[in-house]
């Protein structure tokens, strides 16, 4: 049941919640990392285009890509409706990182006839300071990523 409680029951990877308990406990003891925030653009289009089903399919596409790239080390997690996370060693090159998880996503499955052709998204990166709290790591993301949405989505932007 403490598992069930921890997973994105669509995604399988990790929920917010047990993002958060990692990433506190991670930061805690003192490892340098950074945070990507992942948000997919446009996707109330995708569903509201396609159906809610090939929603879901672009989720489970999205989380696949997002696991295969990360880094070893890093936690993958669902955060919201359509945001990830991934919490990665510092000395990740975010720009290329992104660069890999933007070429994949474009590689829509096969059996994903449900006729999607094309899923960008928008990152905001931010290199954790030393002893910086999650909240406020995790507010630099999201003002990046905003950032990123404001300059025209599928691109990445760094917290200052
Ligand atoms: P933006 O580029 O600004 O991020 O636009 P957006 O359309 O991606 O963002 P918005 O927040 O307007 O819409 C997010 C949508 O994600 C709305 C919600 O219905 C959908 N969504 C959230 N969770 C799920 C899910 O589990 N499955 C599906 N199919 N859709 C979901
Ligand atoms: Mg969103
Ligand atoms: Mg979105």
């Amino acid at each position: 049941l403490d598992t069930l409680a921890r997973r994105d029951a669509l995604t399988g990877l990790d929920n917010r919640r047990a993002f958060v308990e990692a990433a506190r406990a991670r930061l805690a003891a003192g490892e340098p990392l950074q945070l990507l925030v992942a948000d997919i653009d446009h996707f109330k289009r995708i569903n509201d285009s396609m159906g809610h089903a090939a929603g879901d399919e672009a989720l489970v596409h999205a989380a696949g890509v997002l696991t295969q790239a990360a880094p070893h080390g890093s936690i993958v997690a669902r955060i919201g409706g359509e945001e990830f996370a991934l919490l990665v060693p510092a000395a990740t090159d975010p720009t290329a990182l992104v660069a890999r998880i933007a070429a994949e996503l474009a590689h829509m499955p096969a059996p994903s006839a449900a006729g999607l052709k094309r899923m960008t998204c928008s990152f905001g990166v931010a290199a954790a300071h030393p002893g910086e709290r999650l909240d406020s790591l995790l507010s630099r993301a999201d003002a990046a990523l905003y950032a990123a949405k404001d300059g025209g989505r599928d691109r990445m932007a760094l917290a200052s």
